[in-house]
């Protein structure tokens, strides 16, 4: 274990937001975690905190910030069907994927390349190109400070919906997911209900390869969002706000272009960025925050941005779309 104190958060969060926490704590074990747990829960707050790609400083932290770098990825269960693979909080998402293409196994290729860390990947319920993670969870296990014991969570347990579970609403937020199971699948088979994904794929592929889909998977977000390490942002600003069929329809008797998918329960999502983008924000900057040029769904850092500067930016967007569209949108990412 590793503790500072005054640490720098600059580096820890890809908004690249200059503040500081009272004490920065790296946790390499869940024995470690236990002996430490009493400590932690003497400061007065504390948060979990990943590879900080989902979260917003607003302020310096006055607490405790527990970083997960438990790792190992390993097959602990196996048929000719499927498997199930345990992978450590601490684990880069990547390094997951980049395992899952070298055994074989199917069902997280669409999700290659988000940033952060397995043991967030739950938290939100991460999801890109038709996929979403909750689909090949098994369960979550990890350390809950309310009973000062390890427990575990089945799927059903973490109650995942569209970028949400328990985890990440207030009901379960003291609860450091220490390892994930996945159920992943043998056969081959591929998720290509995302149109740029499938179109990409059969113009280039007869045969397409798990490495292949994950490659492309790559590509398309390369074109599409901005590196982090050069330009600070943290992907998705917003949620997709989802309405009710009835209001939907009478959005669109008045913008007939709306982009519109199918949701759960009947109901119907639009997208953010699109909403944003018709309302005249996509590659404005005000300050050092912006909108970035080539998807409006992502709020950039230019340099030294303050996060009032950011929040003060999504406010302005959370209004316009308002007034245009009498639609409220909800922030995705988590502001600390
Ligand atoms: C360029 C870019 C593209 C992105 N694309 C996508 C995308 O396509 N789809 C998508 O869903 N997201 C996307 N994201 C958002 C983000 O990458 C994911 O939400 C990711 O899972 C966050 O991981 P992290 O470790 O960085 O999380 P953090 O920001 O560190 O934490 C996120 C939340 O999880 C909690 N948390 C972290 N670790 C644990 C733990 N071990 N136990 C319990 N709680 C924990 C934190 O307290 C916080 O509430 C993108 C972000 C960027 C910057």
């Amino acid at each position: 274990m590793k503790i500072t104190e005054n640490h720098s958060l600059k580096n820890n969060n890809t908004f690249g937001i200059d503040v500081q926490c009272s004490t920065f704590a790296c946790i390499d074990s869940v024995e470690e975690l236990e002996d430490f747990s009493e400590n932690i829960l003497k400061n007065e707050k504390f948060y979990i905190l990943g590879g900080g790609s989902n979260t917003l400083f607003t302020k310096n932290f006055g607490g405790i910030i527990i970083h997960p770098e438990i790792t190992g990825i390993e097959i602990v269960e196996e048929s000719s069907e499927s498997v199930v693979v345990c992978a450590a909080a601490g684990e880069e998402w990547d390094n997951l994927i980049n395992f899952c293409i070298k055994n074989e196994l199917y069902g997280l290729e669409n999700l290659t390349a988000i940033p952060g860390l397995v043991g967030s990947a739950p938290v939100q319920n991460i999801g890109a190109y038709g996929v979403e993670v909750k689909d090949c969870i098994l369960k979550v296990s990890g350390f809950d400070f309310s009973k000062k014991q390890l427990s575990e969570f089945s799927n059903a347990e973490c109650g995942f919906s569209y970028r949400n579970s328990v985890f990440k609403a207030n009901t379960k937020r003291d609860f450091l997911i220490t390892h994930v199971f996945f159920r992943l699948s043998r056969k081959k088979r591929f998720n290509l209900s995302y149109n740029a994904l499938a179109k990409t794929i059969s113009d280039r592929y007869s045969e397409p390869t798990l490495k292949a889909i994950s490659d492309t998977v790559r590509e398309i977000r390369d074109s599409k969002l901005p590196d982090y390490r050069i330009l600070g942002n943290c992907g998705s600003f917003f949620k997709n706000p989802v309405v009710s069929d009835g209001f939907c329809a009478k959005l669109l008797e008045k913008h007939p272009d709306l982009v519109v998918f199918d949701a759960d329960g009947g109901n119907k999502k639009l997208s953010a960025g699109h909403l944003i983008e018709k309302c005249g924000w996509k590659g404005r900057r005000v300050g050092n925050a912006g909108v970035y040029p080539k998807q409006a769904l992502v709020l950039v850092n230019y340099g030294n941005a303050s996060p009032d500067e950011i929040l003060n930016l999504a406010g302005m967007i959370v209004s316009d779309v308002r007034n245009e569209f009498g639609v409220e949108l909800e922030m995705e990412i988590n502001r600390v």
